[in-house]
């Protein structure tokens, strides 16, 4: 395992303070080294093999990222049976439930006003949501660039800071496809509303397969945080993309945005943009909402 170059810091220089949540693999606690305020992932006590190792690959994956919209890796604490993750810490917590909050909001603000005051427009600012969706195109360029794939790209895996810069979280699944197009992976939890079909039939991910996964993230922020198939079972969800059903607009998604949900969801993956192209498109459409906005 390619650890050495990561930054190797002592448990006694951490603080550890309250507990942000948990995953498969490790718990993760907010947390202080030195003046700095930061994220701790403590690996869960008795983890397998198995789970070791998968913990240490996603410390081996993320310490070769230096990117703003990518979480950023301070170093790691790796003494006897103890290892942490030691990353920055985003205070605003993950995009999904941010987007949940916006929903909230707007609602109790309707509720009030609905008599008042009859609305039609979407609920948040279109330019918020759109500057969200280019800045996780963003962070997926760059890790396609560099050969790698997320292979769990969704909102609840993208965190935010508090000046609400998104950025890619959660690398547990993601591999480094070293020259090779795609990988088949073998075996594991698959979230099968956000994954590419040929990625739950074959277990055979590549970036197209993460392209598929941002059409889904792009319609759950579309929605305020409304999941993929929110009401269908996996088997059931599968089934219906297999047949050619497509997930349809969200309620006031522009329909430049939702074009671009359905050339992601495209089922032979070779047709599907990739994250350059989009990131290009994520950005005429921003200057174009922009041109639009009262100056
Ligand atoms: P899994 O690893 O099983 O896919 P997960 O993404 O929920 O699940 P973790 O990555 O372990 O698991 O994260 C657990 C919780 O900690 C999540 O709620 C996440 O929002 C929060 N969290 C993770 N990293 C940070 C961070 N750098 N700053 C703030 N909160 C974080």
């Amino acid at each position: 395992m390619q650890l050495c170059h990561a930054k190797q810091i002592q448990s006694d220089s951490l603080v550890l303070d309250s507990r942000l949540g948990s995953g498969q693999f490790g718990e993760v606690y907010k947390g202080r080294l030195g003046d700095k305020m930061v994220a701790v992932k403590l690996m869960k006590e008795g983890s397998l093999h198995e789970e070791r190792v998968k913990f240490l690959q996603e410390a081996a994956i993320m310490r070769q990222f230096n990117n703003l919209n990518i979480v950023k890796m301070h170093g790691i604490v790796f003494e006897n049976e103890k290892a942490m993750i030691v990353m920055e810490l985003l205070e605003n917590g993950d995009l999904q439930n941010y987007l949940l909050k916006l929903k909230r909001k707007y609602s109790i603000v309707i509720g009030v006003f609905i008599l008042l005051i009859p609305i039609h427009s979407n609920k948040a600012s279109p330019y918020q949501l759109l500057n969200f969706c280019r800045q996780i195109c963003l962070g997926m360029t760059y890790l396609s660039c560099k050969g790698f794939i997320h292979c769990d790209l969704a909102a609840r895996n993208v965190l935010l800071s508090k000046e609400n810069i998104c950025k890619i979280a959660d690398f547990g699944m993601s591999c480094d496809l070293e020259n090779e197009a795609y990988y088949y992976s073998k075996g594991g939890k698959i979230p099968i509303k956000w994954t590419a079909p040929e990625a739950v039939i074959k277990r055979k991910y590549s970036s197209a397969s993460d392209v598929w996964s941002y059409g889904c993230v792009l319609y759950e922020i579309w929605s305020l945080g409304r999941k993929p198939f929110e009401t269908y079972s996996n088997i059931y969800a599968l089934e219906k993309v297999k047949d050619g059903y497509r997930l349809p607009p969200p309620p006031g998604c522009p329909r430049s945005i939702y074009k671009h949900m359905i050339q992601c969801w495209h089922p032979i993956p070779r047709e599907r943009p990739d994250f350059h192209r989009l990131m290009l498109s994520m950005l005429q459409l921003e200057s174009e909402e922009n041109d639009e906005l009262p100056s």
